[in-house]
């Protein structure tokens, strides 16, 4: 009787990219062996990293890529090297298969699995363009936004890779299924089918009003794909793919590029992962948090559409990409706090905490980033709340003290005899004021000009 033949075994190694559609790594694990060994490794850094909403959305977000892969999901704690030379020894398996990863963290992570010895496979990243691969005629880095999405599109992208048919998966070892049990306090929708099925009510409801209606705060007039895009469990090529030339659908595929761009610029400045882009602005004259900090942390600043935000942010994992910005603006220059106390603020809450959107984020809105808005750019919480939630819809949802208060007045509540009356908090600072003081402060940099990061 002829011996049955041993099957081979390849590792798809997932990272950020919890999905099974459109996903070229996976496709050449199954290409490479008879089966696959789908694995999942907490690395004990980034759980540790992680505020408690990310680490509920990564629980299920693991729960969803299981049943996609028939319950042959192995999650296993600890350091990566030991954990796949363990899993290859005892699944027999001869390679591992991966998206590449860019972030800083991720490529030193990779560097050290490649110096062990473990042959890395790496096919697709969680990009439609793979950072460090548009630039400039004399092959330098964009360090500006639109040039770079003028080439970002000539550059192009492929089509979304298919579906596998079958996906034939080892029987897992016992042992070797450690889920977490992370619950967050609000209810968490992840994975890939959710993803999916999001993007097709958007593009179906929204996507066509997307430009008109995406400063917003209070209506529902952008993707919520940004967590989904974070974990991979849908990838910018699938939506790209579903685009045309229209005006909303060309702001929304900008939108797209600024992810791509941010994490570009990080690609080509790992240290700017925490540190100022333009060096300039380290040298700024900066307060040390205290109770207003603490103020802002709690959607307690007397500013209403910045505490609607910054409470949305804490009771939802997520927050509109308006409010974003000025709060940020809010925390550098209303309080004169450097950006990485609020960085940090959001990588602790924000479900879709990206290091290179948020580093980056921060940084546009302080001054001290790529393509920065101009020094003397600082947002008025109270005109912005006004132009971008008139009706005060946003606030009111989130800050029921001022809930008794017409949209006329909800804006600035100090201006009316009730605005108190429900015990909403009294301003921490003085915009105006702090205005003054913030451009007095850019001045003593010379923060004047356009800067150049070398310098
Ligand atoms: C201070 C600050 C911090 C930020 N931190 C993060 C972060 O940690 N993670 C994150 O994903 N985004 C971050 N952003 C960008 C942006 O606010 C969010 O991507 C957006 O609000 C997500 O909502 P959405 O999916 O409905 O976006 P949509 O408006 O539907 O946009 C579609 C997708 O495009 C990308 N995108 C949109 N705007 C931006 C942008 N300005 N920069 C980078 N990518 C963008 C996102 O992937 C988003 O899901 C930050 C912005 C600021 C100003």
């Amino acid at each position: 009787m002829a011996a049955e033949k041993v099957k081979t075994r390849a590792i798809i190694w997932f990272r950020r990219d919890l999905r099974i559609s459109d996903h070229p790594a996976l496709l050449a694990a199954i290409e490479a062996a008879d089966e696959i060994v789908p694995l999942f490794i907490m690395d004990e850094k980034i759980a540790s990293n992680s505020g408690s909403n990310r680490r509920a959305y990564l629980s299920a977000s693991l729960q969803s890529l299981d049943r996609s892969l028939g319950e042959k999901l192995l999650v296993i704690s600890g350091e990566p090297i030991s954990v796949l030379k363990d899993v290859m020894s005892r699944y027999g398996a001869n390679s591992v298969h991966v998206s590449a990863d860019y972030t800083p963290y991720g490529v030193a992570r990779d560097a050290k699995v490649i110096a062990s010895g473990i042959e890395l496979t790496q096919t697709g990243s969680p990009y439609a363009v793979a950072p460090g691969r548009v630039r400039k005629s004399d092959e330098t880095p964009y360090r500006v936004y639109t040039p770079f999405y003028r080439a970002w599109c000539t550059h192009g992208w492929r089509a979304p890779a298919a579906k596998p048919l079958n996906i034939k998966a080892a029987e897992p070892l016992a042992g070797d299924r450690n889920f977490p049990e992370w619950n967050s306090e609000f209810e968490i929708s992840a994975g890939e089918k959710v993803a999916l099925e999001r993007w097709q009510e958007f593009h179906s409801k929204n996507l066509d009003s997307y430009d008109e209606n995406r400063n917003f705060a209070g209506i529902d007039g952008t993707s919520r794909l940004s967590a989904h895009l974070r974990w991979g469990e849908i990838h910018p090529r699938t939506l790209l793919a579903k685009l045309g030339e229209s005006k909303a659908h060309d702001v929304f595929r900008k939108e797209i590029a600024w992810r791509e761009f941010y994490a570009d610029v990080l690609h080509h400045n790992p240290h700017t992962t925490w540190d100022y882009y333009v060096p300039r602005f380290k040298e700024m004259r900066y307060d040390e948090p205290d109770s207003k900090f603490n103020a802002w942390c709690e959607g307690k600043t007397g500013y209403p559409y910045v505490d609607a935000a910054m409470r949305q942010l804490v009771q939802t994992g997520w927050m509109h990409n308006r409010t974003r910005m000025v709060v940020a603006s809010f925390l550098v220059k209303d309080l004169h706090l450097e950006w990485q106390h609020g960085a940090r603020f959001f990588s602790q809450h924000l479900i879709d905490f990206d290091v290179a959107s948020n580093s980056h984020g921060w940084q546009w809105t302080a001054g001290c980033g790529t393509d920065a808005s101009p020094y003397y750019r600082v947002f008025n919480p109270i005109e912005q709340g006004k132009r971008f939630d008139a009706e005060g819809d946003y606030i009111r949802k989130y800050v029921p003290e001022l809930s008794h208060l017409s949209a006329a007045e909800i804006h600035e509540p100090w201006l009316y005899l009730d605005g108190y009356s429900n015990g909403y908090v009294e301003r921490v600072v003085d915009h105006a004021a702090e205005r003054i003081e913030s451009l007095a402060r850019l001045a003593e940099i010379k923060a004047d000009k356009p800067q150049d990061p070398r310098a």
